[in-house]
């Protein structure tokens, strides 16, 4: 096995035949090892039965031809001012004409440098008296080019430069017979059988070494997906095998009713629905084993996860131990104090609030907090600091955890022995994404929002029509209720005519909203203004709080039933979900407005039309993840979303799904040895994506 497998990791410079340049070259394109060139599959195939001479084409055909290339060059036509760069080939029965009318030059002169050999596809068209290909597909042979020297079914590589397609195709064949007796699928031969697998190393021998068959796209996609199922497959087994790590540490089994629990349960005015009910079982049952819990609770905005949190809070205590609760920003973090401040101060149970600089009081805190005394603390990043020392950690809360770093999280964990975690995360995750993001932890999903909560009503206004806009948010005030104008950007840029934040408070405040208060809140500003801008809209003393997405995440003032978010068309429809969360909090039906320049594109229009639709936020991070990617999801560098070679998130979801099952299943079945290799091969590929930095 051992040998074997170095096969597949060996590095691609020590296979016979390649020089340390051509090495260099493809390590500058990813591909190291030899698995990484097994990976690198053909763009297309071309069928030598297709090909014909030269003195065979017309015109309106689809040729495919071999030919040597007499000469190339750029040429520009002063007459339509176009540049084009033409190459000749001539195959001994007659010569064609190539021409690019645009395209990376230095990719052009070395493919077509005369002498090559090229394999060329595409319609023939005439020019003149001459029959030619505009932007054809052109590869360059090996050097002798005799294409006798293929199989029938040639198979075409990305373009890489410096190496000619002769010259890849012969490296990856000698890849396949150096893995050909050897394994390289992470499952054997019994396992892959079992499943009903094509065997891995048949899906790379037919894909680099392809027959007809290979021309059939549904046939050639099943051995694609072979070695998608394969990438996701060891992703997911090195997952489960965390999680099995995880659930062999000793953790603290809670006694999960008591008197913190039952009077805070009494103390709520209103009835937990049947998701919240829901969850708070699955949490109750991870906290009474002696297993450390890794849970995540997903729910849209405004599902009402911070009860649920502080129900698990309020268990935790009877049993004498301390609670964590961790915000990503002070606003959100004293938000949190407050409630959870008011749910147990009539119990007696002393919180804490630390937040970034609080001065010499800070030490009385973390006394507190060491000596016990302290049982609930809740705070932003400022809780993970060294000197904050748990007397004994039961519990820890993490709310908005995609905000964080796994690092951060980790951190707080560690400040305990195991202590329970529960992070929460608003923004909703496609299946797939969150198979791949939260693959190690236990998922509980709160899919209800309470039943007096009514529908935002969502529209999408054009530039011009802003004072309808003005109109609705003026409507409001009069009934004495507040409302959002969210800017994308704080200052006025340079470069585009983007309103912003700070200049339209100004201009609001003396025009349109004279006689409301307009106030100010922004990124840059201050800690200690931001909260005090913040608790004076709390409490009604601004109207109208103009503001950029510092107040995307948590905040909930449920006076507030308008929103008009500016230049909509920037931000990703999660966003502008979460955004919109910030109202329909209250009783009465809230408004949102979207407004985008007439200037935008019909697609950013009809982008932000899905926003009218639906409220659903699973329904829309769907589509955003379909337009924008997996990464604008979770909005942060840090989001750990692995790099696939073959495998697409969004495309491929329903075979993450596969592999997750089969994973689950391989992880019991393979040997320590196999297991061991599993977390090697996933830490060089993946290690340093956050999630999985810890695995080996
Ligand atoms: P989120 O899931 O967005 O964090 P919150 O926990 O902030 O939501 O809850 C939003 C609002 O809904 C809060 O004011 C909360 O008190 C209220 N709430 C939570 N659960 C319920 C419920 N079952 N019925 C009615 N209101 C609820
Ligand atoms: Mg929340």
């Amino acid at each position: 096995m051992e040998k074997e497998n170095d096969a597949l990791r060996k590095a691609v410079r020590y296979l016979k035949g390649i020089g340390p340049k051509i090495g260099a070259t493809l390590a500058k394109r990813g591909v190291k090892t030899v698995e990484d060139l097994l990976y690198l599959l053909p763009n297309r195939y071309e069928d030598k039965g297709a090909l014909k001479r030269i003195e065979e084409m017309e015109e309106g055909m689809t040729g495919l031809v071999v030919g040597k290339v007499i000469s190339s060059r750029p040429v520009y036509y002063p007459r339509t001012r176009k540049r084009v760069f033409e190459a000749t080939v001539d195959d001994g029965t007659g010569s064609l004409a190539l021409r690019w009318f645009q395209g990376p030059l230095p990719y052009l002169r070395e493919t077509c440098e005369p002498g090559n050999t090229l394999l060329v596809s595409g319609r023939i068209s005439r020019f003149g008296n001459r029959l030619q290909i505009v932007h054809p597909e052109a590869a360059v042979l090996d050097d002798g080019g005799e294409v006798d020297r293929y199989e029938r079914i040639l198979p075409v590589y990305p373009e890489i430069e410096g190496v000619k397609q002769g010259t890849l195709r012969n490296l990856v064949r000698r890849a396949l017979e150096d893995c050909d007796h050897g394994r390289t699928s992470v499952l054997s031969r019994e396992m892959e059988e079992s499943y009903g697998l094509i065997p891995l190393s048949e899906a790379f021998a037919k894909l680099h070494r392809p027959d007809e068959t290979m021309l059939d796209r549904v046939t050639h996609r099943r051995y694609v997906e072979r070695l998608i199922l394969e990438e996701y497959l060891l992703f997911q087994a090195a997952l489960f095998l965390k999680k099995r790590e995880a659930a062999a540490e000793e953790g603290i089994g809670f006694a999960c009713d008591g008197i913190y629990r039952t009077s805070f349960e009494k103390s709520l005015t209103f009835e937990l629905t049947e998701a919240q009910r829901r969850v708070i079982g699955e949490i109750e049952e991870d906290m009474g084993r002696k297993v450390p819990m890794n849970r995540l609770l997903q729910g849209d905005v405004g599902s009402g996860k911070t009860v649920v949190a502080v129900l698990a809070s309020s268990m935790v205590l009877s049993n004498g131990y301390q609670v964590a609760f961790m915000a990503p920003t002070e606003i959100l973090a004293e938000q949190h104090y407050l409630t959870i401040h008011k749910a147990f101060d009539d119990m007696g149970v002393p919180v804490a609030f630390l937040r970034g600089n609080m001065g010499v009081e800070r030490f009385a805190v973390l006394e507190g907090i060491r000596a016990g005394r302290i049982q609930v603390v809740v705070g932003t990043h400022a809780l993970i600091r060294k000197d904050v020392v748990f007397n004994n950690l039961g519990l820890v809360i993490i709310d908005e955890q995609h905000r964080f770093g796994v690092i951060q999280r980790k951190v707080l964990k560690e400040k305990a022995g195991s202590p329970d975690l529960l992070v929460m995360t608003a923004t909703p995750i496609p299946r797939t994404l969150s198979m791949v993001v939260y693959g190690d932890l236990d998922v509980s999903v709160i899919d209800e929002v309470p039943r007096d909560r009514k529908k935002t009503v969502t529209r999408v206004y054009l530039d011009k029509d802003r004072d309808i806009v003005y109109k609705l948010i003026e409507d409001e005030l009069k009934k004495g209720h507040q409302a959002y104008i969210v800017y994308p950007l704080v200052e006025e840029s340079k470069r585009i005519d983007l309103l912003d934040a700070k200049r339209m408070a100004a201009h609001l405040q003396k025009t349109i909203f004279a006689s409301y208060r307009v106030g100010l809140l922004h990124g840059k500003m201050k800690a200690e203004e931001k909260e005090d801008v913040m608790s004076r809209f709390k409490e009604r003393e601004i109207d109208v709080l103009v503001c950029t997405t510092v107040i995307e995440v948590g905040i909930d003032v449920p006076n507030a039933t308008m929103m008009a978010v500016e230049h909509a068309e920037r931000f990703g429809l999660s966003q502008l979900h979460q955004l919109r969360g910030r109202v329909g909090r209250g009783k009465s039906v809230a408004r949102c407005a979207l407004i985008t320049s007439e200037k935008r594109t019909a697609l950013a229009v009809r982008r932000l039309k899905a926003m009218e639709k639906t409220g659903d936020g699973f329904k829309i991070a769907e589509e955003d993840m379909r337009l924008r990617g997996p990464g604008e999801i979770l909005g942060v560098k840090q989001s750990g979303i692995p790099d696939f070679r073959v495998g697409d998130l969004v495309r491929d979801g329903p075979i993450m799904s596969r592999a997750r099952r089969l994973a689950e299943d391989a992880v019991g079945r393979l040997t320590v040895e196999e297991l061991e290799r599993v977390k090697t091969v996933v830490k060089e590929r993946w290690g340093h994506t956050l999630h999985l930095s810890d695995v080996a």
